[in-house]
């Protein structure tokens, strides 16, 4: 299921073991497709991940291998949280790391939604 070159999907990761109710968090959103919950390290006033209840590693393993029906209950679970939330009219981002360039940390595909207030350049600097 991963990318060609990455190691495969472990079972295991945190969004797993939250997905299987071994790990708390703090649910905003959940249907058949999604489960969205607060970032436990919020890097804006608004942090909430979206997750896919399916196991793909990353942005670019759930895109190649999901299933149609699968990929557009995700991103509409996804439109779903942002208009729970109130974020539509303020505005916000939304993020997906890919990979180590990408920053990414969990390797169970999934959506940042930040808000709550203006949230400046899209990528930083290079240091
Ligand atoms: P990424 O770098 O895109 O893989 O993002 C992973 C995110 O998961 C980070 O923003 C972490 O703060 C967040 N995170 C890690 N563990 C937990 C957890 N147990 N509950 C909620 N968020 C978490």
């Amino acid at each position: 299921m991963p990318v060609s070159g990455l190691p495969p999907y472990d079972p295991d990761n945190i969004f797993a073991r939250i997905l299987r109710g071994e790990l708390p968090s703090r649910k905003v959103f959940e249907d058949e497709w999604a489960l969205a919950f607060h970032d436990i390290s919020p890097q804006a006033p608004v942090h909430v991940l979206v997750i896919p209840k399916t196991p793909y590693c990353s942005f670019a393993d759930f895109t190649a291998e999901a299933s149609t029906e699968e990929i557009a209950g995700f991103f509409r679970a996804v439109g779903a949280v942002a208009r729970m939330l109130g974020l539509e009219a303020p505005g916000y981002r939304m993020l997906a790391n890919m990979g180590e360039h990408g920053g990414q940390e969990v390797a169970h595909f999934h959506v940042h939604l930040f808000a709550g207030r203006p949230l400046g350049r899209m990528v930083p600097a290079a240091p």
